[in-house]
């Protein structure tokens, strides 16, 4: 166990500093781990560049880092499922356990939920990193702790199927084809999506949708509105059932509530402007209905269950790895786009090597 708590601090905008913190103790439903591998997140660029993401505001310090895999260092005197060794994924936002929205198994809109590296709660971008037991899900020997990582964003995919209703013979389309819409196009597939276009501007991204199950892409540089949503008709043959919002765009959410099919589902799940001017008559005459998805609850068993049976598979998502010691890298990396990065792996424990 190594004694230092080194962690990578959002002292503001544009400054992250590595600070030594003391190593927490765990409470008595609580567990100490030893962090592994944590993901950057758009979300953590956002603060990290503009101090804020949609509503919520970094207003002081804060560790950074959501996305995470650890190894149980020492267990709290109530925890009975975990034991030191346990490698486990860690699902980053403990809700209250008491509102409204925790009672009715909704805890993903909690409003007093502490998630990591939501100001003003800090993150697991460090050494160690205390949390309550149920909010840690062993990892299956065939599974890795950078798959552990990756169990974040696909929770928030499936969350959206769940909610989109998808299932055997749906026809999806996703817009937008960074880490969240890539998840998304593999958790559709798990759920027997029957079509699956994905769109964005960036070829890179879109090769990597079709080795994730996308059967049709459409790179949408220099296309208008009225231009993509007759080629993304064309390209399917027929309106699509579900659609989502991965790229937080006013133009992505329009063109959904535009081709979504009559009776079917728009999800928007891009975190973007906080206002957008939308084609609502189109959605009336439809009867589309419009969900927003908001991270997941209780959809960690679930994800992970899809990469343990082979049923999705997402590690082609990792590009980058680099030591905590290199967070500032790590981040110049992702916002710099240099090697046409999509999850960027930070790895926290001292004793990783690079294979
Ligand atoms: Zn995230
Ligand atoms: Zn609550």
């Amino acid at each position: 166990m190594a004694q230092d708590n080194l962690s990578a601090i959002l002292v503001k905008p544009n400054e992250i500093k590595l600070e030594q913190r003391p190593i927490p103790e765990p409470g008595p439903n609580q567990v100490l781990l030893q962090m592994e591998v944590v993901g950057i997140c758009g979300s953590d660029v956002h603060y990290w560049l503009e101090g804020r993401c949609g509503p919520f505001i970094l207003e002081k310090p804060m560790v950074m880092g959501h996305e995470a895999s650890g190894t149980v260092v020492k267990c709290g005197s109530e925890v009975t499922s975990l034991e030191p060794g346990d490698r486990v994924a860690i699902e980053p936002g403990v809700p209250c356990r008491r509102c409204e929205f925790c009672k009715t198994g909704r805890y993903n809109i909690c409003p007093d939920i502490l998630f990591c590296a939501t100001p003003p709660v800090d993150g697991n971008l460090a050494r160690y990193f205390v949390t309550d037991e149920d909010f840690c899900f062993k990892l299956p020997c065939n599974m890795s702790f950078e798959d552990g990582t990756l169990m974040e964003p696909l929770a928030v995919a499936v969350h959206a199927c769940k909610l989109g209703k998808v299932t055997i013979g749906s026809v999806c389309l996703v817009l937008g084809a960074g880490p969240i819409g890539l998840c998304t196009v593999a958790a559709f597939r798990a759920y027997g999506a029957r079509k699956i276009l994905v769109t964005d501007l960036l070829d890179y991204r879109l090769e990597l949708a079709k080795k994730m199950g996308a059967n049709f892409t459409l790179n949408t540089s220099g296309m208008d509105e009225d231009a993509v949503t007759e080629k993304v008709l064309s390209l399917l043959k027929e309106e699509p059932h579900v659609s989502v919002e991965c790229a937080g765009s006013e133009q992505c959410a329009r063109l959904c509530m535009k081709v979504t099919r009559a009776g079917g589902v728009m999800i928007l799940l891009g975190m973007g402007g906080l206002e957008m001017t939308m084609p609502f008559g189109a959605a009336l005459v439809k009867e589309i209905t419009s969900i927003g998805s908001f991270r997941y609850n209780n959809d960690y068993p679930e994800a992970i269950e899809m990469v343990r049976s082979g049923r999705a598979d997402v590690r082609g998502l990792v590009t980058h790895h680099f030591t905590l010691e290199e967070t500032q890298k790590a981040y110049e990396t992702h916002r710099d786009k240099i090697g046409n990065p999509i999850k960027i792996m930070i790895h926290c424990n001292p004793n990783w090597k690079p294979e």
